[in-house]
């Protein structure tokens, strides 16, 4: 099989067992998930498993990816910030539903950082902005966001990131300590309103 053959075989069994949206199946059909692993994982790239990147840190599941970009329904041209860059993926799949000049994403290790930006000019999401930072702080100059999502886990969503959603806004990420809940905040004349989506497992926020 190609890999275009084994991703979009990944894609199908997706589309089968969740609710996948249509914008999301075709940004999963589209971003090559094998670019962003290490070459030494390439054969596992199309599995539905996180797969380490290095620095202990990990690509979130297929599925992971999925569920949180629809969730957040995003729709071309919204302003996002990422936090936790990691390779780059789901950084990828979200520039391919918005446009890759709307999305940010803050990385706190400087060498997952710099090879997800050189993972994402390579694939054709180089207008993506990737930061070496603190995702705790956001990205204030970049301010505004329509949404903000984490792709590690908090014990509450750091008050920098509330308050660099715009009025309206969605914010999504894990949250817990030993149990992780997927947590998706909605400001509401300036207070957060939440919803739960479940247990998850994601890497701590640092
Ligand atoms: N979205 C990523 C998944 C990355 S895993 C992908 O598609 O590959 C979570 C990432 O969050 C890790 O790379 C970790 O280094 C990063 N991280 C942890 N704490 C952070 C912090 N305070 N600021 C920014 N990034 C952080």
């Amino acid at each position: 099989m190609t890999v275009e053959e084994r991703r979009n075989a990944l894609v199908n069994r997706l589309v089968e067992r969740e609710n996948i949206g249509e914008r999301t199946e075709a940004a999963l059909r589209t971003v090559p998930r094998h670019e962003f692993v290490p070459p030494s994982r390439t054969s596992d790239a199309y599995r539905d498993r996180p797969l380490p990147i290095g620095q202990s840190q990990t690509i979130s599941a297929p599925h992971m990816v999925a569920v949180m970009t629809d969730i957040l329904g995003l729709s071309p041209g919204d302003r996002v910030l990422e936090i936790g860059t990691g390779c780059g993926y789901h950084a990828a799949v979200t520039a391919e539903v918005v446009g890759s000049e709307h999305v940010y994403s803050v990385e706190y290790h400087e060498a997952l950082a710099e090879r997800a930006q050189s993972t994402l000019a390579e694939t054709g999401y180089g207008e993506v902005s990737v930061r070496c930072g603190d995702g705790k702080q956001g990205w204030e100059a970049n301010a505004p966001f329509d949404v903000i999502y984490l792709t590690c886990a908090a014990s509450e969503f750091p008050a920098p990131l509330v308050e660099q959603l715009r009025d309206g806004g969605v914010i999504l990420g894990p949250l817990g300590d030993d149990v992780q809940i997927l947590t998706e905040g909605r400001t509401v004349d300036g207070s957060l309103q939440r919803e739960s989506h479940g247990r998850v497992r994601f890497v701590p926020l640092k």
